[in-house]
């Protein structure tokens, strides 16, 4: 099963991707976390990121792809993923269908999933006070937020159009959504 997941920041998408990670036995795939890896690390890819990233805004499409491309080209993708953080503009989208398409396996699954904005920023808050992530600060967060409505909503409705997205409500307990995700996977799987 080939799965991407969706969200704004601090809809949780992380804590559910390492949740179905467990349930399904498939790699979890964060480009948030191969960045900071990169950044840990002092590579220059991770140098140029940190300056992006601690601003709030996106990697550049060329940097991903790089690193997007040598992640799923990996043995252990072949069986399938889920795939957090990517992709996050209309661009990407179209890179990862490039990508699935010449690897033929064009089919993804796409989990969106959705949360109120007010709740969002309470959330964030909590996580920067817990965390203490650099790109947490409360101006950072509300350009990721803006950044997410302009450039990542459209990928919403990208794969809206494509019928193989599935909105499933963030809100709620940890347990409450994954519950939710796993009977919309359950029913495609079944279907
Ligand atoms: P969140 O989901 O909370 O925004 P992530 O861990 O997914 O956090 O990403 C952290 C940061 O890494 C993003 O704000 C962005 O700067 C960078 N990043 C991650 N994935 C991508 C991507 N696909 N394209 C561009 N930048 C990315």
């Amino acid at each position: 099963m080939r799965i991407v997941l969706l969200g704004a920041p601090g809809s949780g998408k992380g804590t559910q991707a390492v949740r179905l990670v467990e349930q399904l036995e498939l790699p979890h795939i964060s480009t948030g976390e191969l960045l900071r890896s990169a950044v840990e690390a002092g590579t220059e890819l991770g140098q140029k990121a940190k300056t992006v990233i601690d601003r709030g805004e996106l990697v550049s499409d060329d940097i991903m792809l790089g690193l997007i491309t040598q992640r799923l080209s990996r043995d252990d993708a072949k069986k399938g993923f889920i795939l957090d953080g990517y992709p996050r503009n209309i661009t990407q989208a179209k890179a990862l269908d490039e990508i699935l398409e010449r690897q033929g396996q064009a089919m993804v699954e796409v989990l969106h999933i959705d949360v109120d904005a007010e709740l969002l920023l309470q959330r964030i808050a909590g996580r920067a006070a817990e965390e203490g992530r650099s790109d947490d600060a409360e101006e950072v967060v509300r350009k990721r937020l803006r950044i997410y409505a302009e450039q990542t909503a459209p990928v919403v409705e990208y794969y809206t159009a494509k019928g193989v997205l599935s909105r499933v409500l963030g809100e709620g307990s940890v347990e409450e959504v994954f519950q939710r995700i796993m009977s919309v996977l359950l029913m495609h799987t079944e279907s």
